[in-house]
């Protein structure tokens, strides 16, 4: 880490805001994650800023402004280099329901303002100069490695539960251990995550799993117990990841946040319409949730295929694997295929553990490895939207109504061109319609 005196960060936005504030007679600092990633030596995202200023007065010294949060004091400034939030020293009133309080109080002293943030690492301030303020030894915590609260860890969490989560996000996102007694202080607040909302919940899940070390979080997330207190209880056994611990260390080998999802949620085995209603419960977007149930589906539609006798590698005969996999590709989506094989790409061919995902595992993944991408390429169409011809083409040349038997009799025959019975193309696919109508 480099001595904070020469670290230069501060971009010319960030300075020209700074220095009109102090130029104006106010204090003004960077503060936050802004002055931690600086410390670190790591890319900065955004730049917040803390003044004396009030909040008209912050407005007052620059030509355009918006007052995006002045709830709690905060204006954004607007310049040609970027925005820029501006908050003004603040304490938050009482705390109610262990979330962070609607309103605020203004004060006029730094220290105090960092003193109701979070972490060590998250209450530091630098000047226009570029001289760290540090009055929690924040440097100190981040030199070795140690994520800490401010002040007594158990009021901290007790105030706001949501920062037993951002704790577990920090110690896997920038691999810090957690202090002794911030551990000890957020396994006997966990109960009291019940009153955060599950959008917040599943905002710092999301970056959990998108960031560095997912594998690290979901271990300190069992460790926590958090997720036994959630507000809604999902269906969802997490337990289970305990079974699969070389199984998680692939999952940042995955890119896409998507693909991580996926793999996550696949080795808690459970039904893709349950992993629905769960991911419904966590507020996850339709598309999201979509994107990952397919290919949780499309698993499952493939190893039904093999109910009952647990394969082994050797008896799987590919021809009707070929057949099961094109048609559930066809059910579920080219781009839930792709994924399918990705996740069966990174996942360890040895596996300890017993049970359906892991026969599956054994038997079936390793073809699907070999041939999977081969048989999708040879599928002349995913959807409806390709085959060439449509409801209407039926409609015309047989008289078909539009309803449910023209909706099945089109599925039909995409599925059957899909795997190569009749080729995409129109007067064999009418053909076709005409013998089965
Ligand atoms: P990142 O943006 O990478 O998540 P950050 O530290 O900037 O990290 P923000 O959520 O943007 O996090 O918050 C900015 C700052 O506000 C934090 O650094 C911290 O000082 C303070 N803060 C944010 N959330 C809380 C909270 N729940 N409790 C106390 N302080 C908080
Ligand atoms: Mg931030």
């Amino acid at each position: 880490m480099s001595d904070a005196k020469e670290i230069k960060v501060m971009d010319r936005g960030a300075s020209y805001v700074l220095s009109q504030l102090t130029k104006a007679g106010y204090e003004a600092y960077l503060v936050g994650g802004c002055v931690r990633d600086a410390v670190l030596g790591r890319p900065i995202k955004d730049f917040d800023i803390a003044t004396s200023a009030l909040p008209e007065q912050v407005m007052s010294c620059f030509p355009r402004t918006a007052p995006t949060g002045l709830q709690h004091g905060t204006v954004t400034v607007i310049l040609p280099q970027g925005t820029y939030e501006v908050t003004t020293f603040r304490k938050e009133a009482e705390y109610e329901g262990f979330r962070r309080p609607a309103s605020v109080e203004y004060i006029s002293d730094l220290t105090e303002d960092l003193k109701r943030r979070d972490f060590t690492m998250n209450a530091m301030a630098m000047d226009g100069a570029g001289v760290v303020l540090d009055p929690f030894a924040g440097q100190k915590d981040l030199a070795s490695g140690v994520l800490r609260c401010v002040g007594t860890a158990e009021e901290r969490f007790g105030e706001d539960a949501l920062r037993m989560l951002r704790c577990i996000r920090f110690a896997s996102t920038y691999d810090l251990l957690v202090e002794q007694s911030t551990w000890q202080a957020l396994l006997a607040q966990a109960p009291l995550l019940r009153h955060i909302a599950m959008e917040r919940v599943r905002s710092e899940l999301q970056r959990m799993v998108e960031g560095p070390a997912p594998a690290r979080a979901v271990r300190l997330l069992m460790a926590s117990r958090l997720t036994a207190h959630l507000k809604k209880q999902l269906p969802l056994p997490f337990e289970r990841w305990l079974a699969w611990d070389d199984a998680l260390d692939t999952v940042s080998a995955l890119e896409g946040q998507h693909d991580r999802w996926s793999l996550l949620l696949m080795l808690l085995e459970m039904p893709a319409d349950t992993v629905r209603t769960a991911l419904q419960e966590l507020t996850f977007s339709r598309a999201d949730s979509d994107a990952v149930v397919a290919v949780l589906a499309l698993r499952e539609v493939v190893a039904a295929q093999y109910k009952g006798g647990a394969p082994h590698a050797a008896s799987v005969d590919p021809a009707p694997l070929e057949r099961v996999w094109k048609l559930g590709a066809v059910r579920s989506g080219e781009s839930a295929a792709r994924a399918l094989l990705r996740l069966l790409r990174v996942l360890p061919q040895n596996l300890q553990q017993r049970g359906e995902l892991a026969c599956f595992l054994q038997a079936v993944a390793p073809e699907l490895v070999r041939h999977g991408d081969e048989w999708l390429s040879k599928v002349p169409c995913f959807s409806l939207k390709e085959l060439a011809i449509s409801g209407k083409d039926l409609a015309e040349e047989l008289s078909l109504k539009p309803g449910p038997r023209m909706g099945t009799l089109l599925q039909q025959l995409l599925e059957r061109t899909a795997l190569g019975e009749i080729p995409n193309e129109r007067e064999s696919l009418l053909h076709t319609a005409r013998a089965a109508k």
